[in-house]
């Protein structure tokens, strides 16, 4: 099936006539356009991209398998002129997708069509295929090199700031079209912090530091931590640091597809909760990665959803100790026909730096 279709199908099973698809990652996934506005409307036999002006020719060069269609820049004129043309009388939208005002805009000035919220469209993207994959690969391997290159910078006496700044710059000079979010760069108590931004705070001898970072290739992301100690490693930060790895380390022996995102993430979860930190594992275990850095499923103990061979995820346990620090290590995988299979390559043992 193509994107198209499963979305039709998705629309068939929902009771919808059409759908408008809002979202940047959804309206890219459906018609490969990668400017900042538009709306793709679908029917049982159109695909259709609204774009403005300022699109026209990018969508026409970037768009496959739709109609590329100039519209109003308001878009909802041009929508009020196709929706009836049409006859549609029931158009879904993505609920999480417009904001209040838009909905509020449009179905009053659809009427009679009603609007019906729609959710899960985005999951038609968990499961990636070999192309996109590809792409994910390449992120991951510009993030490892880039890895590889900050470790041989670290010391005491360096900047956070700068860490995050010099590891953009080689991802970008290497291959990335822009990093896949914030870098975080956290040293000394600010690792534990689990999404602490890189700061003007000045790296010491024996520090934790964590860096969180990714890389965009054709629009696919990676995203990878690695947590390292300045010039001395003590007792504490090597038995901290065990318990995460051997968390981790079990979760990739254990994701299998057919199991659920809370089972996958227990795996990790048993060891540390054993090891005396289960309080201070306060995240879920991972997330989706693919055209948005944070997408489903997760690997989290609410989640009920089934992985399946194809998709991509991150296994990322950590330990955070208040006015101590923390550590966490995560690898992106894919999920293959009978477990999960690691793109990361990045070394894992603890680097005393
Ligand atoms: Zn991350
Ligand atoms: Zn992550």
């Amino acid at each position: 099936m193509t994107r198209v279709e499963s979305l039709r199908a998705l629309m068939d099973e929902r009771g919808v006539e059409a759908m408008l698809i809002q979202k940047s990652e959804n309206r890219r996934y459906l018609t490969g356009f990668t400017g900042s506005a538009g709306f793709v409307l679908i029917t049982a036999r159109e695909a259709l991209l609204l774009v403005d002006f300022r699109y026209v020719e990018q969508a026409g060069a970037e768009a496959s398998g739709v109609e590329v269609l100039k519209a109003d820049r308001q878009f909802l004129d041009t929508l009020a002129e196709l929706v009836p043309a049409r006859g549609l009388q029931r158009l879904g939208f993505e609920s999480d997708g417009l904001t209040y005002k838009q909905y509020d805009d449009f179905s009053k000035r659809l009427a009679p069509a009603t609007f019906v919220p729609i959710d899960g469209v985005d999951r038609l993207r968990w499961v990636k295929d070999r192309d996109e994959i590809e792409r994910i690969t390449r992120a991951v391997e510009i993030a490892d090199r880039a890895f590889a290159h900050i470790r041989t910078l670290l010391r005491p006496g360096m900047v956070e700031r700068e860490i995050a700044l010099e590891m953009e710059f080689f991802m970008r000079r290497n291959g990335a079209e822009k990093e896949a979010f914030e870098t975080i760069v956290a040293g000394g108590p600010r690792s534990a912090l689990p999404h602490g931004r890189a700061s003007d705070r000045v790296l010491a001898e024996g520090d934790l530091v964590t860096l969180d970072f990714g890389a965009v290739v054709r629009g696919y992301v990676s995203d990878c931590t690695r947590t390292v100690v300045l010039t001395e490693a003590s007792r504490k930060h090597e038995e901290i640091y065990g318990i995460v790895l051997r968390a981790q380390q079990a979760a990739l022996a254990g994701i299998k597809p057919g199991m659920t995102g809370k089972e996958a993430d227990a795996l990790a979860r048993t060891v540390i909760t054993e090891a005396g930190y289960g309080e201070a594992f306060g995240h879920s275990l991972g997330h989706g990665v693919g055209l948005a850095v944070h997408e489903g499923p997760t690997l989290s103990p609410r989640e009920e959803a089934v992985l399946a061979q194809g998709m991509v995820v991150t296994v990322e346990p950590g330990i955070y100790l208040p006015g101590w620090g923390g550590v966490r290590i995560e690898d992106l995988v894919v999920i293959t026909a009978e477990g999960c299979r690691s793109l990361t390559r990045a070394p894992k043992e603890l680097l005393v730096l």
